[in-house]
């Protein structure tokens, strides 16, 4: 079987890439592979699912603002996909929230700065944790909040029903349960003899090969998110990031629910996704499941390593979350812990905003660092860019960046410092 291109990884990355290429080179013969039975399977089905635009980084910004922008009209054209603006509330130890980079970031979307009586106003939390459990855990008074109201919740698996189902309309053909074995480079120009390729040949690409099957392609999107390193490592190509368990717990139970269903800042018949003073820990409503989703990106003392079925640690909550959330709402000493699962981030270690870059014939798009959903619309757009070697990238709201900037070599980045 012989392609244009054949993208690798049916996440939300790999679909928006598929769909984009495909969009903009109609005349294009094009196939997605994927290990899993269907698509989403990766860490986009293990996410906590929430979407924001506030970030530190321009670009990271770019990605998210244009990506929020083009679900919502995905969501107002009839297609649900689960999108609720619940805003994102970051709770904040400031007396000055702008203190806390969200002067800038509000020049470029909408965020509200709540204040200490508002946060007052909130039967349920406890701005101000004991003395005892605050020298113990070093735990922050609230002092201030800003809600960012361009964020919310989405369902991932709807989104990427949507590339899926258009990818299929445009003929894109999908391969599930196609494991690529191995990236295995072939010479430009073939000699046939043994030991090819030499130093001194141009090196390619040619075909992927799993158990008995084989696909050719001129082109690849590399779209394998944290299994990247192990794909690329034989080539010598560097994947540029390292992976991280990320876990998530779901919280329910009487005086959750209430909580859950808190809608004085936005309206939108839920609380916003909230993140404490302390460490980032965040409380994701799940109003289908009426509870919260619990989770925290930990840093120091949580490992770089991958293994095939990560388990999420209870005891991690117990120990760790669950002793700094109930310092603040007191609600969670008797919610009970329903369900926990857990996935991977991508990390780019250096500036945690993502890679598109190309090597050899190969287009390697990963390094989401944790925020690959909400910026899926704009990678997709990017890798597209990337292969069609375009100078620009144009994202769904006019905004636009050099596809370069998401590079290795001539990469132009300033770093995220919101990392949830
Ligand atoms: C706990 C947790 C919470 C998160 N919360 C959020 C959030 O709130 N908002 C947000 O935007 N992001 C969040 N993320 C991050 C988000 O899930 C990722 O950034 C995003 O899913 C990355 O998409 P992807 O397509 O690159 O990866 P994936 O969805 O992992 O897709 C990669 C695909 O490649 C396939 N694959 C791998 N190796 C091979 C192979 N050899 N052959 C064939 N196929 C292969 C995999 O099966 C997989 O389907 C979270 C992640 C986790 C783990």
């Amino acid at each position: 079987m012989k392609y244009d291109v054949i993208v690798v990884g049916a996440g939300i990355v790999g679909l928006s890439s598929a769909y984009y290429i495909k969009k903009y080179n109609p005349d294009l013969n094009l196939a997605v592979v994927e290990r899993a039975s269907t698509y989403g399977q990766g860490n986009t089905g293990k996410s906590a699912a929430g979407f924001r635009d506030v970030f530190t980084s321009d670009i990271n910004f770019k990605l998210s603002n244009s990506t929020v922008a083009y679900y919502r009209s995905i969501q107002d054209s009839g297609t649900d996909i689960g999108m609720k603006f619940c805003g994102y509330l970051f709770l904040l130890r400031d007396k000055d929230p702008r203190e806390d980079h969200f002067d800038e970031i509000g020049k470029k979307t909408s965020v509200r700065i709540i204040d200490l009586e508002e946060i007052r106003g909130i039967n349920y939390l406890n701005p101000a944790p004991d003395s005892e459990s605050a020298e113990l855990m070093s735990l922050p008074t609230i002092m201030s909040a800003v809600l960012g109201e361009n964020c919310g919740i989405i369902e991932p698996d709807l989104i990427c029903k949507h590339y899926f189902d258009e990818c299929v309309k445009m003929g894109v053909q999908f391969f599930f349960n196609f494991e690529v074995e191995s990236l295995s480079l072939d010479p430009v120009n073939k000699l046939d003899f043994p030991g090819e390729p030499f130093l001194w040949q141009d090196k390619i690409l040619r075909s992927l090969k799993s158990g008995k099957r084989e696909m050719q392609a001129d082109g690849f999107v590399i779209a394998t998110d944290v299994w990247t390193t192990s794909l690329l490592d034989p080539t010598g190509i560097d994947s540029h990031i390292r992976p991280k368990k990320r876990q998530v717990f779901q919280v329910g139970g009487e005086n959750i629910e209430k909580m859950v269903f808190d809608d004085r800042f936005t309206g939108s018949g839920i609380c916003p996704f909230t993140i404490l003073p302390k460490s980032g820990i965040y409380l994701r409503p799940a109003p289908r499941e009426r509870a919260f989703w619990v989770g925290v990106a930990d840093d120091i003392q949580r490992d770089f390593s991958l293994v095939e079925d990560p388990q999420a640690e209870n005891a991690f909550y117990e120990m760790n979350l669950l002793q700094v959330i109930r310092s603040y709402y007191q609600s969670f000493s008797s919610a009970k812990l329903q369900s926990s699962w857990a996935g991977y981030y991508s990390y780019n270690t250096i500036d945690k905003v993502p890679y598109v870059f190309r090597s050899l014939n190969m287009i390697i798009a990963t390094g989401t660092s944790g925020s690959g959903i909400l910026k899926g619309d704009g990678i997709g757009r990017s890798v597209e860019a990337a292969y069609s070697r375009k100078g620009k990238v144009k994202l769904s709201n006019g905004l636009e960046f050099d596809t370069e900037d998401l590079g290795v070599r001539d990469r132009r980045i300033d770093p995220e410092k919101i990392i949830l």
